[in-house]
């Protein structure tokens, strides 16, 4: 907010009717505030507001209003809303009835293309053969160059691209730049949805999960425009900065209506004090859209054993192995889980879930209790692992869950009979995206000059004590030498021949350097290698009055 220009911005504003909007905006207040701030953070949602802000929420499902936040405080259900409604009529294309294929040029245009200003043309940076039958469709005139892919001559298109916002962009930069046409934004919600579809379709950092989209960008402006062209597709989009490379962000986009119409528990939202320059907007509707931390939306003025894993590999339904009644399993365990933990009550809760499914009866799985049911029960009254699967053998069941998986890829019978049943199962909010971290270089702890430790502070890896052994032992010394040295903390430090103790590098007036030795005035020193971390031992050492004597 605070770059914002209320004379030139246009501001998103959300209508009487639900329906989007800009329009400039009518007074912009910056104040120095001191005091309480109402601070909401969830996967969706991220405000920090003052008390008597309004925020435009549903409140234990009332309609949406402009509430006080904190009025909102102690309501149990509270909706945000990331979404509104496009109604811009559609967007007429020059050739009429193909608005289909000029959406999808777009998305070519949008990912591949720029317009070169000089020789007023667009060039396509693709080899992608689907990409002449959209401009044979659109009768443009085009020529294909193995170097520069497709070349449009056509003065009329080009200036419908060369209206968009790069006009001062460097008119030579070859290959793609990301940019929008302006007409994209007065694309009607169906145009707009099937644009956002072309463009997941074309670019190749995306992937769809269920509903939701995911894609990688390093580009700021490309980040920013999808956002809104989600916005005008009526779906959810938020992004966070990864922390794989600098400057690249992972958008998610999400149409179904928990995602552009969040709920927020009241835990999530937090009491803090703050103290410095707050903005506040007045526009007409008192509605406006705002971002922070990449989370947009639209506010007012002012199992059960233990046995976590790590999801290795997503697959579709079709790709997984099935039964004779077409059962696919949700998920696939690695066997070697079950030993080392001894979770037997794993593997018993899916064969009696088993049976209890196939015979329709209840089971309970209380320990130490005799009192289940008959068929839990063997002749002694014990209910045990014998007596459920002799009630699945009863079944015409394998009596230990055991059951012939077809090969999706082959259709084939799988060799291996493979344990399979219903299992209760909870999902960790431990995702592999907020883990998955490397870095090259970066920062280094003043005191031992070593990298730094944790993910957030974009830390180094720990090459500990096991894995020096580890490389030790396989005689691997330049990789040691590599990673416990010049990766970490390289020093170099003058040492005299004579006393053993660190010297010094004198730098002379002429620029050139001279190794003296200021005890034995002797110039028998010599330069040696250090991780900085053994000179700081050797000063802690020192300050106690004990000297280690180097041998050079
Ligand atoms: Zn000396």
């Amino acid at each position: 907010m605070s770059n914002l220009d209320i004379k030139h911005h246009r501001i998103a504003i959300l209508t009487p009717d639900g329906s989007l909007q800009y329009t400039l905006a009518d007074e912009m207040f910056v104040l120095n505030y001191q005091g309480e701030m109402y601070e909401v953070q969830t996967p969706s949602i991220n405000l920090a507001v003052t008390p008597h802000h309004k925020l435009y929420v549903s409140v234990d499902g009332e309609p949406f209003d402009l509430t006080r936040a904190k009025d909102i405080e102690d309501s149990s259900i509270v909706r945000y809303k990331k979404a509104a409604v496009n109604n811009n009529s559609s967007y007429i294309f020059p050739c009429n009835g193909k608005d289909q294929y000029w959406c999808y040029f777009t998305a070519l245009y949008i990912i591949y293309g720029h317009v070169n200003h000089e020789t007023k043309r667009i060039c396509l940076n693709t080899r992608d053969v689907r990409t002449t039958t959209i401009l044979d469709k659109l009768n443009q005139k085009w020529t294909f160059t193995e170097k520069r892919g497709y070349v449009i001559d056509d003065i009329q298109t080009m200036n419908m691209f060369a209206s968009s916002d790069m006009k001062d962009k460097n008119p030579h930069k070859i290959g793609k730049t990301n940019q929008f046409p302006n007409y994209v934004w007065s694309l009607s919600r169906s145009q707009a949805i099937f644009l956002l579809e072309c463009i997941m379709a074309k670019c190749c950092l995306t992937t769809k999960i269920a509903n939701q989209y995911e894609l990688w960008t390093t580009n700021l402006q490309f980040r920013d425009n999808l956002q809104r062209l989600c916005l005008h597709a009526e779906k959810a989009c938020d992004f966070t900065q990864t922390t794989l490379a600098t400057n690249c962000w992972l958008l998610t986009i999400r149409s179904d209506e928990t995602e552009t119409e969040p709920i927020v528990s009241y835990d999530a939202m937090r009491q803090t004090t703050y103290e410095g320059k707050i903005w506040c907007l007045e526009v007409c509707t008192h509605i406006f859209y705002v971002r922070r931390d990449g989370k947009t939306c639209w506010t007012g003025n002012s199992s059960r054993h233990g046995q976590k894993g790590t999801c290795g590999m997503k697959f579709r339904e079709e790709d997984l192995p099935f039964t004779k009644q077409g059962i696919t399993p949700d998920i696939i365990m690695n066997p070697h889980a079950i030993p080392s933990r001894m979770t037997i009550g794993h593997l018993i809760e899916c064969l009696a879930s088993k049976e209890a499914v196939l015979s329709g009866n209840m089971s309970t799985s209380i320990p130490f209790s005799l009192n289940n049911r008959d068929y839990h029960r063997d002749e002694d009254g014990n209910s045990t692992v014998e007596s459920i699967a002799e009630s699945l053998r009863l079944l015409n069941y394998d009596p230990y869950g055991e059951e012939i998986l077809y090969n999706p890829l082959t259709g084939r019978k799988m060799q291996a009979k493979i344990f399979i049943g219903p299992t209760f199962y909870q999902k960790l909010r431990h995702m592999v995206s907020d883990k998955c971290h490397a870095r090259s270089h970066g920062k280094n702890e003043i005191l031992t000059r070593q990298p730094v430790e944790g993910r957030a502070r974009n830390g180094g890896l720990r090459f500990g004590e096991m894995e020096r052994d580890a490389v030790l032992a396989h005689g691997a010394m330049d990789f040691l030498r590599d990673r416990l040295y010049h990766n970490s903390d390289p020093f170099k430090v003058p040492v005299c021949g004579t006393c053993r103790l660190y010297a010094i590098d004198r730098l002379n007036e002429d620029g050139s350097s001279t190794l003296l030795c200021q005890r034995c005035k002797n110039s028998q020193v010599k330069m040696i290698e250090t991780p900085w971390c053994f000179k700081l031992l050797y000063s802690e050492l020192y300050s106690m009055n004990i000297v280690m004597k180097h041998h050079v």
